[in-house]
């Protein structure tokens, strides 16, 4: 049996919880562990998501996150928020 759709789980890299999943083409060819930008509910606020293809980079991703691995990038998508609102606040 062969299927032309798989499904892709996307992750917060803030608080590791899943977040929504994504029908793809099978041959949809992305880098692994993409990331993408979502509303997380969790957060209540819009975070980098790890693309998860399979249990494996589910797995992988989870081990990334307890590391530590992805800290800096949610500093940094933080601090570009907080600078956008600065920019009406002078
Ligand atoms: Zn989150």
């Amino acid at each position: 049996m062969s299927k032309s759709y798989d499904t892709h789980e996307f992750y917060c890299i803030k608080c590791g919880q899943k977040n929504i999943s994504l029908q793809r083409k099978v041959n949809h060819k992305h880098a692994k562990h993409h990331m993408k930008k979502l509303w997380c509910w969790h957060c209540k606020e819009e975070m980098n998501c790890v693309e998860c293809k399979n249990d494996e980079e589910v797995k992988e991703f989870k081990n990334n996150f307890l590391a530590g691995k992805y800290l800096k990038e949610v500093e940094r998508s933080t601090r570009i928020t907080q600078k956008e609102q600065l920019v009406w606040a002078q």
